[in-house]
């Protein structure tokens, strides 16, 4: 997989009435996600990559009439909406990480966004809520997510959310922490965090491709970073991030069983009340991938409702993968984007779109957006990641 856009791809899929990109693509258009996570894991490649619509116009704005911008934690949930986003940092400032960091100077941009009116910023824990509950949430709720309690958080991030009354989530793989690692927080950081309301998730012991484990070791991680986080916090998280965004059915099993109320990957997308919420989608933000064209994009991005998707398990047992889904919005125009594989879509009707690869995908994993123009200018997004064996 190279290129940007392949005129191969490009004109099968226009005989449906859509274009594809393939590949990395950087910038323009309605950005992607990109996440590679590092961590304590060896990683199985770095290829996680998201394409993107490079031919699209730029998403309107928010036009809704600014609340107090001073407080824009604060305001309750309740609303109409069934959809929230969920964006994803890791390390911020720390430069020489381009993948896994944002510079200062985007996350600024990011917080400028936020707090410009039209967007609410809510604690993670109540959007679950909300939306599990079918209570409903103001339009564009948008939820915060840091993984691996790096030591950056503390000292560039939190100031400044904190000034911003801005809650936030950070995913913690403890072994991490038990082991002093020096660009982690220490627990007597992550208690200051604690004290002062931020939340705290769990992301296993050690920073596991859990899929790539056997399923006795997953719980083996699940039960000893509770009892750590019992044990250093007095209490255990309900929330939950897979490491790297993988999972399979077994791992999602075992999560479930160990008492997390739900857990995240890291597909992109907007989460809804129909979400699958042992695999809730967010959107990552990187150097790469952090531009304010993007993130705007992301932020006002709505969900874009699907069933019956295949493959139903989130690691691959058949490669190359057979994709489809079936549409319960009207999308004519619909188009998808995968990660790595030249790909040919095939519309069965209005409804069922299915999506077929010319050759095996990649080991590591493999990620597919397909995005479609909802109301108000607004993206509606629907993205899976899976895991290669
Ligand atoms: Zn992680």
């Amino acid at each position: 997989m190279t290129g940007r856009f392949r005129p191969d791809t490009m004109l099968r899929g226009m005989v449906f009435g859509m274009s594809f990109a393939v590949g990395l693509t950087f910038g323009a258009g309605p950005g992607m996600a990109q996440s590679t996570e590092t961590g304590t894991g060896t990683g199985t490649g770095t290829g996680a990559s998201e394409s993107i619509q490079t031919d699209a116009p730029a998403p309107a704005q928010a036009q809704d009439p600014a609340p107090e911008a001073a407080e824009p934690s604060v305001v309750a949930a309740g609303g109409d909406a069934t959809s929230a986003v969920v964006f994803m940092y890791h390390r911020f400032g720390e430069d020489e990480y381009p993948s896994t960091n944002i510079r200062l100077e985007q996350f600024k941009e990011h917080i400028a966004e936020l707090t410009s009116g039209g967007y609410s910023v809510l604690g993670l824990p109540q959007i679950v809520r909300a939306l599990e509950s079918g209570e409903g949430l103001p339009d564009r709720a948008i939820g915060i997510t840091i993984d691996d309690a790096y030591r950056s958080v503390y000292e560039q991030a939190w100031p400044i959310f904190r000034a911003n009354n801005m809650p936030f989530t950070v995913f913690v793989s403890t072994e991490q922490l038990d082991e002093g690692v020096s660009n982690y927080m220490t627990w007597d950081m992550v208690r200051e965090l604690v004290k002062d309301g931020v939340t705290i998730g769990g992301h296993s012991q050690h920073h596991s491709h859990l899929p790539a484990i056997d399923i006795e070791a997953v719980k083996a991680e699940l039960a000893h970073s509770a009892e750590r986080f019992k044990e250093e916090l007095g209490f255990v998280p309900e929330l939950f991030a897979y490491p790297y965004g993988e999972a399979n059915a077994d791992v999602i099993k075992a999560v479930k069983e160990a008492g997390y109320k739900a857990s995240f990957g890291q597909q992109s997308g907007a989460m809804s009340t129909e979400s699958d919420f042992t695999y809730l989608p967010r959107f990552a933000l990187n150097e790469h991938y952090g531009a304010m064209d993007r993130f705007k994009l992301a932020a006002n991005s709505l969900p874009l409702r699907v069933s019956d998707v295949t493959p139903g398990d989130y690691t691959l047992t058949r490669n190359p993968p057979a994709f489809g889904f079936t549409l319960k919005d009207p999308a004519p125009d619909i188009a998808c984007y995968p990660s790595d594989g030249d790909a040919t879509m095939t519309r069965l009707g209005d409804e069922r779109v299915e999506i077929r690869l010319d050759g095996p995908v990649a080991s590591g994993r493999w990620r597919i957006n397909c995005t479609t123009m909802g109301p108000q200018s607004r993206w509606r997004w629907f993205g899976m990641l899976y895991t290669v064996p």
